[in-house]
Protein backbone atom coordinates (compact mmCIF):
# COMPACT_ATOMS: atom_id res chain seq x y z
CA UNK A 1 0.00 0.00 0.00
CA UNK A 2 1.15 3.36 -0.97
CA UNK A 3 1.85 5.72 1.80
CA UNK A 4 1.10 9.48 1.13
CA UNK A 5 4.47 11.17 2.46
CA UNK A 6 3.03 14.43 3.40
CA UNK A 7 0.21 12.61 6.12
CA UNK A 8 2.41 10.34 7.34
CA UNK A 9 4.66 13.12 7.98
CA UNK A 10 1.88 15.06 10.27
CA UNK A 11 0.77 11.96 11.73
CA UNK A 12 4.49 11.13 13.27
CA UNK A 13 4.38 15.09 14.39
CA UNK A 14 1.22 14.45 15.88
CA UNK A 15 2.61 11.38 17.84
CA UNK A 16 5.38 12.90 19.28
CA UNK A 17 4.95 14.72 22.15
CA UNK A 18 7.51 16.12 24.78
CA UNK A 19 8.68 12.83 26.03
CA UNK A 20 9.67 11.56 22.66
CA UNK A 21 11.86 14.99 22.02
CA UNK A 22 13.85 14.24 25.48
CA UNK A 23 14.46 10.91 24.24
CA UNK A 24 15.42 12.18 20.68
CA UNK A 25 17.52 14.53 22.81
CA UNK A 26 19.10 11.66 24.81
CA UNK A 27 19.47 9.33 21.81
CA UNK A 28 17.08 7.03 23.55
CA UNK A 29 14.57 6.72 21.37
CA UNK A 30 13.40 3.06 20.35
CA UNK A 31 10.62 3.52 17.48
CA UNK A 32 12.96 4.23 13.90
CA UNK A 33 10.07 5.75 12.20
CA UNK A 34 9.89 8.46 14.76
CA UNK A 35 13.62 8.60 14.60
CA UNK A 36 13.81 8.63 10.89
CA UNK A 37 10.93 11.14 11.14
CA UNK A 38 12.70 13.25 13.81
CA UNK A 39 15.77 13.67 11.62
CA UNK A 40 14.03 14.98 8.38
CA UNK A 41 11.45 16.94 10.20
CA UNK A 42 12.33 21.08 10.46
CA UNK A 43 9.54 21.24 12.96
CA UNK A 44 10.56 18.53 14.85
CA UNK A 45 14.61 19.75 15.20
CA UNK A 46 13.27 23.09 15.84
CA UNK A 47 11.64 21.61 18.82
CA UNK A 48 14.54 19.42 19.59
CA UNK A 49 16.97 22.58 19.65
CA UNK A 50 14.98 24.15 21.83
CA UNK A 51 14.86 20.92 24.41
CA UNK A 52 18.28 21.20 24.48
CA UNK A 53 18.52 24.67 25.38
CA UNK A 54 16.32 23.94 27.99
CA UNK A 55 18.18 20.90 28.97
CA UNK A 56 22.06 23.44 29.33
CA UNK A 57 20.22 26.32 31.22
CA UNK A 58 18.92 23.17 33.65
CA UNK A 59 22.10 21.66 33.80
CA UNK A 60 24.10 24.63 34.50
CA UNK A 61 21.51 25.54 37.62
CA UNK A 62 21.71 21.86 38.32
CA UNK A 63 25.80 22.23 38.07
CA UNK A 64 25.57 25.30 40.38
CA UNK A 65 23.60 23.06 42.97
CA UNK A 66 25.65 20.57 42.70
CA UNK A 67 28.55 22.38 43.30
CA UNK A 68 27.46 24.72 46.03
CA UNK A 69 26.76 21.10 47.75
CA UNK A 70 30.33 19.90 46.80
CA UNK A 71 28.41 17.48 44.38
CA UNK A 72 30.16 18.49 40.96
CA UNK A 73 31.29 14.75 40.64
CA UNK A 74 27.88 13.78 40.36
CA UNK A 75 27.33 15.96 37.39
CA UNK A 76 30.09 14.83 36.04
CA UNK A 77 28.80 11.33 35.60
CA UNK A 78 24.92 11.99 35.20
CA UNK A 79 26.27 14.22 31.57
CA UNK A 80 28.27 11.14 30.56
CA UNK A 81 25.26 10.08 29.15
CA UNK A 82 25.19 13.04 26.43
CA UNK A 83 27.11 13.43 23.45
ZN1 LIG B 1 7.75 16.48 12.81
Amino acid sequence: MEVEPKRMKSDLCAQIDDQVIELHVFKRVQDTSLQEHLEICPKCQARTDEYRSFVSVLRRALYMLYEREGRAEQYIISRSNDS
